[in-house]
């Protein structure tokens, strides 16, 4: 990684800037998406840079949906939204914004009428913080 590499999830990744991590392994980092659809928003996101499905090394690709399954799961168990939609995003006109592959687990509300290319609107961080506790510790003793 060159020092001009200006990528906002390896800062993540690298600590240098801070995330609501809830899950790490050696492929993979899940953090709470700051601008959530609904409460619980994590993304699954490799370690190694890629910019999206057409670049990333198809055992990354796998450890991500891996995590996702197991990230759905702990989301399910502490929040019992309405439903999950797991869902990617390659290129502008898909509505990708950054440019570091990531897996969003998106908790449904019925009737919240989301769209895929939708608004950026920051989420209560207290409220964020709390979640990715409790969701750090379902996904710890799954
Ligand atoms: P996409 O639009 O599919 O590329 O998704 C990018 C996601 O990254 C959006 O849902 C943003 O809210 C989220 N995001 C951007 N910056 C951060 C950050 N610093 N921490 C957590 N989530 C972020
Ligand atoms: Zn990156």
């Amino acid at each position: 990684m060159t020092a001009a590499h200006d990528c906002i999830f390896c800062k993540i990744i690298n600590g240098d800037i801070p995330s609501f991590k809830v899950f790490e392994d050696d492929k993979t980092i899940a953090f709470m998406d700051i601008n959530p659809v609904n409460p619980g928003h994590i993304l699954v996101v490799p370690k190694a840079h890629a910019s999206n499905i057409f670049e990333i090394a198809p055992d990354d690709w796998a450890a991500c949906m891996v995590n996702a399954q197991k990230v759905a799961k702990a989301v399910q168990q502490v929040l019992a939204p309405d439903g999950i939609n797991i869902m990617q995003a390659n290129g502008t006109g898909a509505g990708q914004s950054v440019f570091h592959v990531h897996v969003h687990v998106m908790p449904r509300q019925s009737g919240d009428d989301l769209k895929m290319n939708r608004e950026y609107i920051p989420g209560d961080m207290e409220e964020i913080a709390q979640l990715a506790e409790k969701i750090t510790t379902a996904l710890l003793e799954q």
